[in-house]
């Protein structure tokens, strides 16, 4: 058996693993490739003939992981793509924006080479397009959590529960090779424990190869405080004052989750009666994939629902679809809540709002994500004086705030308890989807307290399982 490390290597995007065992070859993930150095790696064929995986095991549905499907699709993949039935739905959505999103692009930097008179480094195409998404879709297969599945004569996998995002999940692949079941566990992106609405990362106590993300390897979220709190206090203060409040958010997990903690501040009287609004087709979508796969809340939001406060649903709030939808919160008298994305204002909806409130010295952006160096969430929240959006500028005058509890990814303690609940030594772990110097830290000290062998692959290394 062999495992082929093909993405996510001593950096954090394009997760893509391949176990090639004596008569499969089986795919695990295959993500987008997202940091600006690593893009090439996107246009570059699969390492493994597309046309030679057996199957495909999908974690979950964020880009990073699944975002490079419908290319290798397109090129020649036609086997089943196993995942969790939330991460079907989920993928449809992520995978049909990515297309429109790419072919948008490339028809922009055609146009803007060809004013320029020169070449572009890569290709000015899209990447795959929305027909490639919907020759991938029927492929994919919903499964069930903790329930066995035969993927070929040789290999079966478990999904458990990763607490990530909604339908995310934890592999549990065994193998059976001359005459013994080996148990390879891949964890997908790891959450983070009492996260609101899903359930908390599965734990386990063997295995014989592990595969582990260490994003926050080497550090520890900060003491985050109390996030409804501090949500109820912006919104009380700039409601107070005759404001909005503007909420760039991503639209997959952040946008329920804010919906969550609004819904309880509603429920409990602890801010006033505002509109609030959710202004993004895709964030919608999701929404209404998360409202569908209830069974999949944890036990917190099931109580909500047997006490009739459905946690996506409260008095008050609009989900904005259609452009006239969204153009009619501009008709908004009283003030109100506006969350909409994309995440860092690099594009969508929320540019308009910002437009509309970033003078206001009486509107707040609350920040509730990382926003990445160069994009205009940024510049915003970094305090610029003066922004440029939609290619005007705009004195920033709104109150700034930023709450940070929202991390979906387990901090450095999370980890080690993740790891450290191995009853024995497995006899290989590998850590990946992490910064070089996150992962070398985290793998240093599981040496330390466990004296297991741990090794940080590099991308295309080939490891010979035994
Ligand atoms: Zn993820």
């Amino acid at each position: 058996m062999k495992l082929h490390f093909l993405g996510a290597n001593r950096q954090v995007t394009g997760s893509r693993y391949c176990l090639e065992t004596a008569g499969s070859k089986i795919m695990i993930d295959c993500g987008l490739f997202q940091e600006r150095e690593f893009l090439s790696r996107n246009w570059e064929p699969n390492p493994i003939a597309p046309s030679e995986c057996d199957a495909m095991l999908l974690t979950h549905a964020h880009l990073d992981h699944c975002g490079l499907i419908p290319r290798l699709v397109a090129n020649g993949f036609r086997a089943p793509i196993y995942c969790t039935q939330p991460t079907v739905d989920l993928t449809e959505v992520i995978l049909r924006d990515s297309a429109k999103i790419q072919e948008e692009d490339a028809a922009y930097k055609r146009k803007r080479h060809e004013r320029e008179g020169r070449k572009g480094k890569f290709p000015e195409q899209a990447l795959y397009s929305d027909a490639d998404v919907t020759q991938t879709l029927p492929l994919l297969k919903g499964v069930r959590y903790e329930t066995l599945c035969r993927v070929t004569e040789s290999v079966s996998v478990v999904f458990h529960d990763a607490g990530h995002i909604l339908g995310s999940a934890m592999l549990e692949i065994l193998v059976a090779e001359n005459g013994a079941t080996r148990r390879v566990i891949f964890s997908g992106d790891i959450g983070q424990w009492n996260k609101p609405i899903i359930r908390d990362p599965s734990l386990f106590d063997s295995a014989d190869h592990v595969v582990m993300e260490s994003t926050y390897g080497d550090r520890n979220h900060e003491d985050l405080g109390d996030v409804e709190t501090q949500l109820s206090d912006v919104i009380n203060e700039t409601i107070g004052r005759g404001g909005n409040v503007v909420i760039p958010t991503f639209a997959v997990e952040r946008a329920q989750e804010l919906m969550y903690y609004i819904s309880r501040l509603v429920h409990d009287n602890r801010i006033p009666d505002v509109k609030v609004f959710l202004d993004s087709p895709m964030a919608v979508d999701v929404t209404n994939i998360f409202r569908k796969y209830r069974d999949y809340f944890d036990q917190e939001a099931w109580d909500l629902v047997g006490s009739n406060q459905s946690p996506l649903q409260f008095p008050g709030l609009q989900l904005a679809r259609t452009t006239a939808q969204s153009q009619e919160i501009n008709n908004q008298r009283k003030p109100c809540i506006i969350m909409a994305t994309s995440g860092m204002c690099t594009g969508g909806r929320i540019k308009h709002h910002l437009r509309r409130n970033i003078s206001r010295a009486e509107s707040t952006i609350l920040f509730v994500g990382y926003q990445a160096h160069g994009t205009l969430g940024r510049l915003i929240s970094d305090g610029k004086p003066e922004v440029r959006i939609h290619g005007r500028n705009y004195e920033s005058k709104a109150r700034i705030a930023r709450i940070f509890g929202f991390s979906g990814h387990a901090d450095r303690s999370a980890l080690l308890h993740w790891i450290g609940h191995f009853q024995h030594a497995p006899t290989s772990i590998f850590l990946t989807h992490g910064e070089e110097v996150a992962a070398l830290s985290l793998a240093e000290q599981i040496r330390q307290n466990k004296g297991w062998t741990v090794s940080v692959p590099k991308f295309q290394d080939v490891v010979d399982l035994g």
